[in-house]
């Protein structure tokens, strides 16, 4: 067994890497993995083994067609990681968010068909639903993506979806919620908000914090892209959610207390322009089909990301971008 891992160097990317390698996946223990990462600002080559004889790294863009063509060939299946991640950055400039989300994966769906790849799961995301004030998002919800970063992932996502009916590629989507963990760039808001508290300084939060996000841990993220590629159906789209859901001013205080700050830290900064309020996924289908289940309680999760940027500073002082919230 042979995958390609697309954005491997990145926080999900890599998590799913480590875990592989490292024979975290029931029958996937002698299974290699080619990187392909461009390693942009967010990748970082440091977030895998230097060496491992199971992992080939290959610096590129998924936009690359004749580098997809030749790298293909070979690999079993491929799990496509790879965007421009940022919400507040594709409102800066979006351009990025469409050639590498919507043209990169349009690239790589038509290599893989090309060269006759068996299996590809896309990383969608739960942003491309838009916003919901009550209730939770199943799968049929119409796609109504607010921020141009979740109309490039909803692009991205449609893409997936045709290359199954049109050409039958064995092609299955999941829409996750927002993911915490360990090697996260400190441009998102946890650790944004963590690194900056660790070193005593203050804190921008948006609006009246009022902002709800369903939190999952990537450990159980990455198990269920796993679960996906095994066992999902082709052409079916899976929400990966069971997080928690807290406001951004609940996540504030926790991780005040974390890292032992003072409330006197936050500091109130204009909303972002047309932020969404509320994420809720309803992840009824991959529970029951696929067996999924979250294990990590967010509490002890998030104690546990804190740690680890405690631990190593070097990894994020490191990233220069350490600025803006993210969703
Ligand atoms: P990230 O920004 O940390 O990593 C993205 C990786 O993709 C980086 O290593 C970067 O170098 C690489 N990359 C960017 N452009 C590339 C290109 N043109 N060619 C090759 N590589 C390129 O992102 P992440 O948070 O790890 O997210 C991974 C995926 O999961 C994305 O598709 C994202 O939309 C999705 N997702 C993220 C979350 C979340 O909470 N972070 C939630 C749901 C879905």
């Amino acid at each position: 067994m042979r995958l390609l891992v697309t954005g491997g160097a990145g926080f999900i990317g890599s998590a799913y890497v480590r875990t592989l390698l490292a024979g975290g996946y029931a029958g996937y223990e002698d299974a290699s993995v080619t990187v392909l990462d461009k390693l942009t600002y967010a990748g970082n080559r440091g977030n895998l083994p230097e060496r491992h004889d199971r992992l080939e790294f290959v610096r590129g863009d998924v936009c690359d067609t004749d580098l997809l063509r030749q790298l293909l060939p070979g690999h079993d299946a491929v799990v496509h990681f790879a965007a421009e991640s940022h919400v507040d950055r594709s409102i800066a400039d979006p351009s990025v968010f469409v050639r590498t989300n919507v043209v990169g994966t349009q690239t790589l769906l038509e290599a893989c068909l090309h060269t006759g790849v068996e299996r590809v799961v896309h990383i969608s995301t739960d942003e491309v639903y838009g916003s919901i004030a009550s209730g939770a998002w199943t799968e049929e919800w119409p796609l109504a993506p607010n921020s141009p970063y979740a109309a490039s992932k909803a692009g991205s996502d449609l893409l997936a979806r045709s290359y199954a009916r049109t050409h039958g590629l064995d092609v299955s989507i999941t829409r996750c919620s927002n993911n915490y963990g360990s090697h996260q760039h400190p441009e998102k808001l946890i650790p944004l908000f963590v690194t900056r508290l660790l070193r005593g300084e203050t804190v921008p939060l948006y609006g009246d914090g009022s902002h709800v996000r369903e939190w999952l841990h990537v450990s159980d993220h990455c198990a269920a892209v796993q679960s996906v590629l095994t066992r999902g159906r082709a052409g079916e789209v899976y929400n990966v959610g069971g997080g928690t859901e807290r406001t951004n001013r609940q996540i504030t205080d926790l991780l005040l207390r974390l890292c032992g700050a003072s409330p006197g830290q936050v500091r109130h900064v204009t909303d972002r322009k047309g932020h969404d309020l509320r994420y809720a996924l309803d992840d009824t289908k991959i529970r029951q089909e696929l067996g999924y289940a979250p294990r990590v309680p967010f509490e002890e999760g998030l104690a546990g990301v804190v740690d680890w940027y405690r631990a190593n500073p070097d990894w994020w002082q490191a990233s220069a971008a350490d600025r803006g919230v993210a969703a």
